[in-house]
């Protein structure tokens, strides 16, 4: 029996997974493929469940860059070389040259450790589409532009279905890594409040959980979970000036967050930095130079 898409409204879909993947059907058997998954295999499972119910893929939409939602392109495009993918702007130029995202985390050409499959995904030819109603593939989606998480991303909407991406993460994916990844905490916290904002929302379905009626209790949870890290930093900086390396260790022992790979690291080190920007904006801590070493202190 092939994977099993399950529905979410009329003519909209998905395949749970680590990551969740939305099918939007469109005229004439054509169907939005909405996030493809960490690899190959999810791919795999999603195409199998696709061409299951009789669709075909007309295009792919990448919410975001994270190599968990866009590394899935490679084998659709192995069976699909026509098929178009879409991305926001700045995330289609970091799909088009994934090296981008480990270069990024690390600040230098990344070291082989940072070179994995959850880091850098495979490039494909990812074209930007700007955000409100578009389409894409033959299908007609909204485009809601929530950045944050990433530098930029995109909520779909689909009549009264809302796929979140990640800007909203389910209760357990926040249980799991209480340091939430972001790329600018401020950003972050508004899209997922702008998103409680929205009417007429019967479902929503995150990038990471599973579907639900209630937005405005998953916007809660979110903005809690985003509040406990900047407090968390906050309360770093209370120990004195640190380093940047060292006000994560301090919030991680405080979170209870160690990570066990180097790839982790680089992830939590970058929450940890986008949560300062923070406070540097707001004024509540500054940076100082001394003996070669930057700090920030409150
Ligand atoms: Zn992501």
């Amino acid at each position: 029996m092939p994977p099993q898409l399950q529905p979410l409204g009329p003519g909209v879909s998905f395949l749970p997974g680590a990551v969740n993947s939305v099918v939007v059907e469109g005229e004439g058997g054509r169907a939005l493929l909405v996030d493809t998954g960490l690899d190959d295999t999810h791919a795999r499972k999603l195409l199998r469940a696709v061409e299951g119910v009789g669709l075909t893929p007309g295009a792919i939409l990448n919410t975001h860059s994270h190599a968990d939602h866009h590394g899935g392109n490679a084998f659709l495009l192995s069976r699909f070389p026509e098929l178009p993918v879409y991305a926001p702007p700045l995330e289609a130029a970091i799909i088009r040259y994934p090296v981008l995202e480990p270069l990024s985390l690390w600040g230098a050409a990344p070291p082989a450790e940072l070179r994995t499959k959850f880091l850098l995904a495979p490039a494909s030819p990812a074209r930007a589409v700007g955000p409100g109603v578009q389409i894409l593939g033959g299908v007609e989606v909204e485009l809601l532009p929530v950045p944050g998480h990433a530098a930029e991303m995109y909520a779909v909407r689909v009549g009264e279905v809302l796929y979140a991406a990640d800007a909203l993460f389910g209760p357990e994916a926040l249980g799991k890594h209480p340091l939430t990844f972001c790329a600018d905490s401020a950003q972050q916290k508004a899209s997922a409040a702008a998103l409680s904002e929205l009417e007429r929302v019967r479902v929503v379905l995150p990038g990471h959980g599973d579907p639900t009626p209630d937005l405005a209790g998953l916007v809660a949870a979110n903005l809690t979970a985003y509040a406990r890290t900047t407090a968390g930093v906050t309360a770093a900086l209370a120990g004195g000036p640190a380093t940047v390396d060292e006000l994560l260790a301090r919030v991680g022992a405080v979170l209870g967050v160690t990570a066990t790979t180097p790839g982790a690291w680089v992830l939590n080190r970058a929450v940890v930095s986008a949560h300062l920007t923070e406070l540097l904006a707001a004024g509540a801590a500054t940076l100082e130079l001394g003996g070669g070493v930057l700090r920030a202190r409150a």
